[in-house]
């Protein structure tokens, strides 16, 4: 059997948005900014997407740019606010320590080349972080307010309409990155105070390599690639036309079954949840429970084991899921996410992220809860850890 349980990491390409994108590689390729009729085609189909985008967030299609990745639309919002910021001597910058590597690798670098001053606001238990500690920490000098809207490995749905709007009362752009929750949740950027939001297609059932960045009007961060005059003259190079047109398609086909989703996804996880609990002894739930959590999203520590392995031995059961983010699965760090929620150490690096969605079925939920509880007390039979563990809590 294969259970995939990853789809935070990425989804695949819907059968519908594929057919959508099909006759833009090689039937209907011209170039969007060249002038003969042929081309007319591509700006059509450029444009339709970038209503289907904006439709799904209620925003107009002005305020919609599409860009190279998730990764490219963070990069863009965080260094050209942060370059515009300076022009007026404001070089502070506002996130999270909960933030994905796009944002925080972004943060640092703009802090070793702008020397930008970069606060990292704390998270609670649960991975949320507080109004009040964005509010307390704005000064004169804050160029931007950075949140991300839920986060990819615990899933907590951050407080995004109440930061938003202090942000507006205080006249600092607000950015979120919203790659994971524009793939599961209702977005208004009107409603919830939004000026400048990052989306991924791949997180949504569409291509890989294309994305979106939305400024709100009035909205002018600095370019970030430079180069022709395409998305009016605010990202250069030519349109990826037929990844832009199934990032349309996936957009609009996800507003459509949200609700039918975030029902499903959420009675799975929370049976999966209950399960793990059940059936195996010392599980610790990581992140929020019930509405702040992401309806696919199931991480759990098992004190005493390595999430490493474990993810070994669910792959040879066929089962692929993920420890933390898969980006940071080549490194052996424990997750900056679980040590920001304080988890000690020990606690990070037996920690395992399931992600359910389209792919997922009840069997699939069965079949894991039958071979996790065996693999974690296979693993905790032969560990150290596990055995100094049971010592300190004196059931040894
Ligand atoms: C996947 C992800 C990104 C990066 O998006 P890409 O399109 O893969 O570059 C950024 N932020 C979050 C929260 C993500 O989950």
């Amino acid at each position: 059997m294969f259970v995939y349980m990853d789809h935070t990491a990425t989804t695949p390409v819907s059968p519908e948005v594929l057919n959508a994108m099909i006759p833009y590689f090689s039937d209907v390729f011209g170039n969007p900014s060249s002038v003969y009729s042929f081309s007319r085609k591509s700006r059509g189909a450029i444009e339709k997407a970038r209503k289907q985008v904006a439709d799904a967030l209620n925003a107009d299609t002005s305020e919609i740019f599409f860009t190279g990745s998730g990764t490219e639309a963070d990069n863009w919002a965080l260094k050209g606010t942060l370059e515009k910021g300076k022009i007026a001597g404001k070089n502070h910058i506002i996130t999270t320590s909960i933030e994905h590597h796009a944002i925080l690798h972004t943060c640092e670098y703009l802090k070793k080349v702008e020397g930008a001053d970069i606060t990292y606001l704390p998270v609670n238990s649960e991975g949320m972080v507080s109004v009040d500690d964005v509010r307390n920490a704005i000064t004169d000098k804050t160029a931007i307010v950075s949140v991300m809207f839920a986060n990819n490995e615990v899933g907590t749905i951050q407080p995004i309409k109440e930061i938003g709007a202090l942000c507006r009362e205080r006249k600092i752009p607000f950015h979120t990155d919203a790659v994971q929750g524009a793939a599961h949740l209702d977005i208004d950027v009107k409603a919830m105070n939004i000026d400048m939001l990052s989306m991924s297609a791949h997180k949504m059932y569409g291509p890989k390599g294309v994305g979106a960045l939305y400024l709100r009007k009035g909205m002018r961060p600095e370019n970030f690639i430079h180069g022709g005059a395409q998305e009016k003259g605010r990202r250069a190079s030519t349109e990826n036309l037929a990844g832009i047109v199934g990032f349309g398609e996936a957009f609009e086909i996800l507003k459509g079954r949200l609700n039918e989703d975030k029902a499903i996804n959420s009675s799975r996880r929370d049976r999966l949840i209950a399960g793990i609990l059940e059936r195996i002894p010392h599980a610790k739930l990581n992140g929020a429970t019930g509405d702040n959590r992401l309806p696919n999203n199931i991480n759990f520590s098992f004190i005493g084991v390595e999430g490493e392995t474990l993810l070994l031995d669910l792959d040879a059961k066929g089962i692929s899921a993920s420890t933390g983010s898969a980006c940071s699965s080549e490194s052996l760090d424990p997750s900056h996410v679980l040590l920001a929620l304080g988890l000690k150490h020990e606690m990070a690096h037996g920690s395992l992220r399931f992600t359910i969605g389209r792919l997922t079925t009840d069997e699939h939920i069965d079949y894991l809860l039958e071979v996790l509880p065996e693999i974690v007390a296979r693993r905790r039979a032969m560990s150290p850890l596990w055995e100094d563990y049971l010592k300190s809590i004196g059931e040894k």
